[in-house]
């Protein structure tokens, strides 16, 4: 099973830009080492600052393709995994974390 992605965990669009989770839409229920666990709203219109790419920079996130819990949900909403990946307006973005000890359940 792959590890969750935790809200610390940095993603960065495909030119190396951090992906800012959507505010207000995390949860503090489940959380592995006093982190909590990522879940589907904080990337589905994320945004992305910073993307150095000419001449249409990475600014927006849509809803990730892959990386999405089908076991664990907290409050209702997916839990997210370490293999998170999707699509902004104009490149791709990806979680960059290095694999936690703990996976999905
Ligand atoms: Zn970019």
């Amino acid at each position: 099973m792959p590890s969750l992605l935790l809200a610390t965990t940095p993603v960065t669009c495909s030119h190396e830009a951090p992906v800012v989770p959507v505010p207000g839409v995390e949860q503090t229920v489940l959380k592995v080492n006093g982190v909590p666990v990522a879940v589907l709203p904080m990337y589905t219109g994320a945004t992305v600052t910073g993307c150095p790419q000419q001449p249409v920079p990475c600014a927006t996130a849509a809803a990730p393709l892959t990386g999405i819990s089908t076991a664990l949900r907290v409050n209702g909403q997916p839990a997210l995994l370490l293999t998170l990946t999707g699509l902004t307006n104009a490149g791709t973005y990806k979680a960059q974390g290095p694999p936690s000890s703990v996976t999905s359940v």
